[in-house]
């Protein structure tokens, strides 16, 4: 039997795309995997344990990522139920983990207190009570920023909002305007 070794310091983000991610030494003995192939079909390949020399991985832009997924679930959706089952049966039992340099904003918890009073339980979209409780005791919302920090938003009173997990979601997949209209009134009413 023999193997062809593919041995890459590339990762594959997306189809014929390839990032560098840094020069990589052999970290421990090769071995042989049980892995499925691009088409979800089991084969045995060699697997290299590589660390990267410097020993912290560069960041990684978190589009790629999210493009990858994309890609794939869209792929997904064309395939039949069959086929599906078929590839998600063979998939890899260890889902696979990086370590990836995100950038986070520091937040103000004043601002994060001061949503959650003002909504006083109920969510401050769709003006439910927060649908479960924590283990405190109190009403679960979470609280979000009208205009993403992500996007420059600030971390004000006048950006922050209480949200039920179901309207954060919504606002996050959808964002919509009138929501975001609706928001920055009870903002301003309060
Ligand atoms: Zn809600
Ligand atoms: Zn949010």
């Amino acid at each position: 039997m023999s193997h062809k070794y593919k041995c890459s310091i590339f990762q594959v983000f997306v189809e014929l795309e390839y990032v560098y991610i840094g020069a990589v030494a052999l970290a421990a003995e090769p071995y042989f995997e049980k892995q499925p192939d691009q088409n979800g079909l089991s084969r045995e390949v060699c697997v290299f344990p590589l660390k990267l020399k410097n020993g912290e991985l560069s960041p990684i832009d978190k589009n790629h990522l999210n493009r990858v997924f994309e890609t794939k679930t869209k792929k997904a959706k064309r395939l039949n139920d069959e086929e599906i089952k078929r590839r998600a049966k063979n998939a890899r039992k260890n889902v696979g983990s990086r370590k990836a340099i995100i950038q986070q904003h520091e937040r103000n918890p004043w601002v994060a207190e001061h949503a959650k009073r003002l909504a006083k339980g109920y969510c401050m979209l769709c003006d439910q009570p927060a649908p479960f409780k924590n283990k405190a005791g109190e009403p679960y919302l979470e609280t979000h920023h009208i205009i993403w920090l992500a996007k420059g938003g600030e971390d004000t009173i006048a950006n922050t909002v209480a949200l039920c997990p179901n309207c954060h979601r919504k606002m996050h997949i959808q964002n919509d305007k009138k929501d975001i209209q609706r928001l920055q009134m009870k903002c301003k009413a309060s």
